[in-house]
């Protein structure tokens, strides 16, 4: 049997409209129908961040959300795709509860694996899938901008990473780094998200900065690449994050070091009163922070 309608591309359903058709599950991202012999694969942008296009090749990350992903289940029956004739379809939600069909798709080459983290937020392998719609007219989403920046933003790392290689004193080419970041990409997706000093207030966008909580040169790629690492000052305050002369306790207390003067602390607007709210993943890269400035405190 097959799906018990044909569905045109770009045709929106809600989700028991999909199982109708599909004669499959109502949960789940991937979805086998032994009734149907369909593997009906969802992309929801409303929860996937990892998945991306390149080209227009679609690079989808497989099932199980906790743990390393294992070749069994649907992710085999999606990896034997090429040869075990079940039919593959793919959907995505940009919007809560509406799927939309953009046709049948097909491996473009073999899975593979990568590190990315579930979530706890603990990192874990999980197998990737470049998929490639069979109907030439039919097009993956124009690729949602989340996609889109995380890839800029990578290309943007790539050209900072060379000025690790420039014969420089490590302070010069820190500063450029920093100087480097604070125009680019990085900053753009901060300020989207919060336009203002996280301790101040001051919104002025012309002068606020954005930086790595973990310092470019300790950061891994990836953390280099994660927004949750960033964090967006004034000049003043950034400063004095920057020399771990403030940090922030779990709580978002600021603690201010202690070798800063009672007129310094005045003029450049700390206080003990002060704190800031974060998210649970900035406050994984907050806690080094913050023991160095303890640590520096009790030499
Ligand atoms: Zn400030």
């Amino acid at each position: 049997m097959r799906m018990t309608r044909s569905l045109a591309i770009n045709e929106v359903l809600n989700n028991h409209q999909l199982c109708e058709v599909f004669l499959c599950a109502p949960q789940g991202g991937m979805r086998k129908s032994n009734r149907t012999n369909t593997l009906t694969l969802i992309s929801d942008k409303t929860k996937l961040y990892d998945d991306r296009i390149l080209g227009e090749i679609y690079h989808y990350t497989g099932m199980g959300q906790t743990g390393d992903q294992k070749m069994s289940g649907q992710n085999l029956t999606l990896a034997e795709s090429d040869r075990n004739n079940v039919e593959v379809h793919f959907f995505e939600v940009m919007k809560s509860r509406e799927y939309t069909y953009r046709g049948q798709v097909e491996l473009a080459g073999g899975p593979y694996q990568e590190q990315q983290k579930d979530r706890d937020d603990r990192k874990r392998l999980v197998w990737i899938f470049p998929l490639r719609l069979k109907d030439s007219k039919a097009k993956f989403t124009k690729i949602s901008p989340l996609i889109n920046d995380q890839q800029e933003l990578k290309d943007e790392f790539e050209e900072i990473k060379q000025v690790e290689n420039l014969p420089i004193p490590h302070t010069e080419k820190a500063r450029l780094i920093k100087a480097r970041i604070g125009q680019g990409k990085f900053k753009k997706l901060l300020l989207e998200r919060n336009c203002k000093c996280e301790l101040c207030g001051v919104t002025d966008s012309r002068i606020l900065i954005a930086s790595h909580i973990k310092p470019w040169s300790e950061s891994t790629n990836e953390e280099r690449l994660d927004i949750n690492n960033g964090l967006v000052l004034c000049p003043n305050h950034d400063a004095l994050f920057d020399k771990h002369l403030i940090s922030f306790d779990e709580q978002g207390k600021i603690c201010i070091s202690k070798t800063l003067s009672e007129t310094v602390r005045i003029f450049m607007n700390v206080n003990d009163n002060l704190h800031i709210s974060f998210t649970k993943k900035q406050l994984n890269y907050m806690r080094d922070h913050f023991k160095k400035i303890k640590l520096i405190e009790e030499k």
